[in-house]
């Protein structure tokens, strides 16, 4: 399948008409946004597991590719079970709109690449998913797009990188691993005075406790692949801002590079999202917990939970942020062989890379998600060699806070 025309509209129009839920609450919206039910009134969503479709006639065909016909054309551009998910993303989010990709790092890619061109400059918080980083790093100066990493804690750190050729500001915020909270509001002024766009990445805030774009961000992405998904299955992403945004910027650039998320991993994200909020709820909780039951324990160092108030931008917190996420940082004491045994001495809770999950995961962010990095930016970043981020689950958190405790026993 080929195409160079440039449709008359950009945005999918389904043929079934989406449910007016805009002016519910937010969990409701999670539950019911962007439901396209069929003809068989079917309570949950229908799973359109197709590449393509198929036309009435040749006129109808053309029609669609014009934009003149509501209706999809090929999975690459769009599909139904997709389109429930953005719309479902979107109205949760307070965006105009949305576009979900294959994976996170295929919505980072799109917010920061697909805007720019040579001579373009990027100004961007240094604290960041290793992914993340080579793409403003590593991948951006290849295509003569220059970027500056400043310390996100530091405001004239940003009013300093910003050039007249700046376009996009790039952060994320708490900062993986170290949970350190950018000022997402006076960032997006700063950026905003120097006519630079503000792109955050709000995974580890996820989209129940902050909202970068009431906060002034004018783009936000996920990885679905973790809170959204939750439960280790899918991965996917998504990108959310303004029409103008999107039609200008991102809809072509997925649609003809081809990041596209499948269907059947959009159905799962778009069930995953109807538990979204009281699982986030209950992590979170449980994440607390824990913080307060690890903090002070003499085997640990440096504990960092966004939720506590001896977090260094606790101020911050409670000003963008509903409560302290489900991650939690902390330091065994003893360097990388005192961390090891502690990991190797858990019982219940995984050792594993990945976050957000249904069940407890930790992993060593200096030899794994961090590994890349030269040892002395991860010393600039707080990453020593006993750190460890831990995720926090949907399992008991008595049960969690003994299989941590006994673990440090061991150290
Ligand atoms: C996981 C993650 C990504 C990348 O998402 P994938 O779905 O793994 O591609 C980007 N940013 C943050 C903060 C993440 O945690």
């Amino acid at each position: 399948m080929s195409e160079t025309k440039t449709p008359a509209s950009a945005t999918p129009k389904p043929t079934i008409a989406i449910p007016d839920t805009a002016h519910y609450r937010r969990e409701t919206r999670l539950v019911h946004s962007g439901s396209l039910r069929s003809q068989y009134g079917e309570t949950s969503e229908a799973l359109f597991l197709t590449q393509g479709f198929v036309y009435d006639s040749a006129e109808q065909c053309e029609a669609r590719f014009t934009g003149d016909d509501a209706g999809f054309q090929y999975s690459r551009f769009s599909n139904p079970t997709v389109f429930s998910f953005e719309q479902r993303m979107a109205e949760f989010e307070g965006a105009e709109t949305a576009r979900a990709t294959a994976t996170g790092m295929a919505a980072v890619t799109a917010a920061i690449l697909a805007p720019l061109r040579a001579g373009d400059h990027v100004v961007a918080s240094k604290a960041m998913f290793g992914s993340c980083r080579y793409v403003v790093e590593d991948l951006l100066p290849r295509y003569g797009i220059e970027s500056t990493l400043v310390d996100g804690l530091d405001l004239d750190q940003w009013q300093k990188a910003l050039r007249p050729n700046t376009r996009t500001c790039f952060l994320e915020s708490p900062t993986n691993p170290t949970l350190d909270v950018l000022d997402i509001g006076e960032i997006a002024k700063i950026a905003h005075a120097g006519g630079a766009r503000l792109v955050v990445d709000n995974v580890f805030a996820t989209p129940i406790w902050q909202s970068p774009l009431e906060l002034g961000a004018d783009v936000v992405v996920y990885s679905a692949t973790k809170h959204i998904d939750g439960q280790g299955r899918c991965l996917g992403g998504v990108v959310l801002s303004s029409q103008a945004f999107i039609e200008e910027h991102i809809q072509m650039y997925l649609r003809q590079t081809g990041p596209s998320l499948s269907p059947f991993n959009a159905w799962v994200l778009l069930k995953g999202l109807e538990t979204l909020a009281i699982r986030v709820r209950q992590q979170t909780e449980n994440a607390a917990a824990i913080a307060d039951a690890l903090a002070g324990h003499p085997k640990i160092g440096r504990l960092i939970y966004p939720g506590r108030a001896d977090h260094p931008q606790a101020a911050t917190v409670k000003k963008q942020m509903g409560a302290g996420s489900t991650l939690i940082g902390f330091e065994v004491k003893g360097g990388k062989a005192e961390a090891f045994r502690f990991l190797n001495a858990l019982k219940l809770i995984k050792i594993s890379n990945n976050l957000g999950d249904a069940k407890s995961l930790v992993t060593h962010p200096a030899t794994t998600t961090h590994q890349r990095l030269k040892p002395e930016a991860r010393a600039e970043l707080g990453i020593s060699e006993g750190f460890i981020r831990y995720s926090a689950g949907l399992e008991h958190k008595d049960d969690l806070v003994e299989d941590l405790i006994a673990a440090l026993e061991k150290v």
